[in-house]
Order: C-alpha cells, then sequence, then structure tokens
C-alpha cells in the first residue's frame, strides 16, 4: 500500500493574501492517485499493514451513511482482496447513496443497525452482536480514528515541498490534526478548523491522540470552532457560493462537509489578521471528493 507517490501543491493567490501578506498554499491529497485519496490513506495505512501482516480475513469498521472512511475502507479491501464488513448507523434506505451504492460496489457488506445500538457500539456486550458473525475480522473504529491513524498523519508534513510555519486541516475526530500536531517541527504551529457544532471536545480528544507519540516539545497547535456552518453537513447558500468561488479562482474542487469549511474558515482568519505578516501557511486538501458530489 505504501507506494511513493507525488502531492502536488499549489500555491493560492488572491487580493486577501496581499493584503495580509502572507502566502497560501494547498497540498492536494485529493490528488495523490492512488486507490484511495486524501487524509483516509494516512489514516489507513499503517492498520491496512496490520491486517496483512496478522493474515485477518477482512476489515469491520463503522460509519454513518455518507461516511468517507467506509468509501476508503471499502475500496482499500477491494484493492488488498479482503472482505469488508460495514456496520452502518441506521436503517437502510433505498435507492443507496452514493457513498454506501460505491462501498457495496466494491464488494462491502452493509450491516445496518440502529442509532442506539450505534451509541452503544464500543460497548462489548452490544458489539458481541455482529462481531461474531465476522470472526477473524480486524476492527477499525469510526472514522478509523485511532493511535496508527494518529501515526499514518504525521507523515502528511513531509510531503509539502516548501518551508511553511502554519498547517491547517479539517477536523472531524481530530486524528488527522493530531498526526499533523506530532509531524511538525517545533517553531511551526498546526490549526485544525472544526466541523462539527461544539467542537470543543476536540481539543481533548487531540490531546489523548498526541499525548502516546509525542510528550515533550509539543508545537504550538489550535483548534477554531466557528466554522461548522450549523453542525456536521450542515450547509448553507454562502458555503455554496465558496464552493463557486474557489472552482472557478483557483480550479480547486472541494467539497461541503470537510474542506469547504476549512478553506472558508482559514480564509475568514486570514482576512481577520490572524496569521503575522509574512507567514507561509499551507492548507490540507484532506479529499473527500467521493461521487456524491462529482
Ligand atoms: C474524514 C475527513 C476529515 C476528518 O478527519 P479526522 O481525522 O476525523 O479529523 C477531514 N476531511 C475529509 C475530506 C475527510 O474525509
Amino acid at each position: 500500500m505504501r507506494d511513493t507517490f507525488h502531492i502536488p501543491y499549489q500555491l493560492l493567490r488572491h487580493a486577501w493574501c496581499i493584503e495580509a501578506q502572507v502566502e497560501v498554499g494547498v497540498l492536494r491529497l485529493d490528488q495523490m492517485g492512488g486507490v484511495i485519496n486524501g487524509n483516509k490513506w494516512f489514516k489507513l495505512v499503517y492498520q491496512l499493514e496490520e491486517v496483512q501482516k496478522l493474515h485477518k480475513k477482512g476489515i469491520i469498521t463503522y460509519g454513518g451513511a455518507y461516511s468517507n472512511h467506509i468509501y476508503a475502507t471499502a475500496m482499500a479491501c477491494s484493492h488488498l482482496g479482503i472482505e469488508a464488513v460495514g456496520i452502518i448507523r441506521g436503517e437502510e434506505t433505498l435507492p443507496l447513496n452514493p457513498v454506501l451504492a460505491a462501498a457495496q460496489a466494491k464488494g462491502m457488506y452493509l450491516h445496518y443497525i440502529d442509532r442506539t445500538t450505534y451509541r452503544q457500539k464500543h460497548l462489548p456486550e452490544i458489539k458481541k452482536q455482529w462481531l461474531a458473525l465476522y470472526p477473524d475480522f480486524y476492527e477499525i473504529p469510526e472514522g478509523g480514528a485511532n493511535h496508527q491513524a494518529v501515526v499514518g498523519c504525521s507523515l502528511i508534513p513531509t510531503y509539502v515541498p516548501v518551508p511553511f510555519d502554519y498547517i491547517v486541516c479539517a477536523c472531524g475526530t481530530g486524528s488527522t490534526l493530531a498526526g499533523l500536531i506530532t509531524g511538525i517541527a517545533p517553531g511551526q504551529t498546526a490549526i485544525g478548523i472544526s466541523v462539527l457544532k461544539g467542537g470543543d471536545f476536540l481539543r481533548e480528544a487531540v490531546q489523548q491522540f498526541v499525548l502516546p507519540i509525542r510528550q515533550e516539545k509539543l508545537p504550538c497547535w489550535d483548534i477554531q470552532t466557528s466554522y461548522h456552518f450549523g453542525g456536521y453537513a450542515k450547509q448553507s447558500p454562502e458555503l455554496s457560493a465558496f464552493i463557486r468561488f474557489c472552482k472557478t479562482t483557483w480550479d480547486l474542487p472541494i467539497e461541503p462537509v470537510y474542506t469547504a469549511k476549512m478553506f472558508f474558515g482559514l480564509f475568514d482568519l486570514i482576512r481577520k489578521g490572524y496569521f503575522p505578516k509574512g507567514s507561509r501557511i499551507v492548507a490540507v486538501h484532506t479529499g473527500g471528493l467521493v461521487p456524491l458530489y462529482g
């Protein structure tokens, strides 16, 4: 899985950057050209190696109906020739949405559970219901968020081809941000933009992800929690207009759930003077352009 690839890096020129005297570039993980693109590749890479090493029969993992992680896991398992089971929150709705349809087409078995059970999926007495059906499968948590995911994401900064001061990404579970924090040098700063309402819990989550890997000399990091647009997957006409703006201005495709909120927040911070003059900022395009968004 760990083929070497070239990740494009694109400068984003705009009057906002000139006025604020900052430089912004984007690391295009959406254009890695691999079986999986985006941060989901970095989150899964060590877990997939583990699955192969342990000769597991397949992977069982969790997600909502529009989960990029479910989609990425299905693609990876199909590529590796192992089985995949997705425990999906809620009832089956037909026709399947493009994410689940693509996952199923790649051979993932979709196992639906009701929302109440889904919330309790971490409890051993609850999850044995389905784990017993899939013995010898490797279990990956919702969103692929665990220690190995963080270690995988710590590789992301090594693909930035220029010196930088700030690196910015969208935050769902915070494991990608935790990876950036563990992967950058002292003096550099990692900033996460929460796509969830009430993203304050993320600070604690990120801390927990980072601690086992890097205890001393943590670089600076921050989470911005006011760019969620009403909550996870919530949209607004302003956000849609911003997506069109990025496409026409920079030929930069983004989607509404994660990357649009990240870029919107980043440029808002730039206009507000958050970054000192002379800052070199890298935005991580974490991908997420599943068929749904075209
Ligand atoms: C999953 C995902 C994220 C969030 O990553 P976390 O590690 O859960 O914070 C960000 N961007 C995209 C495009 C994603 O698919």
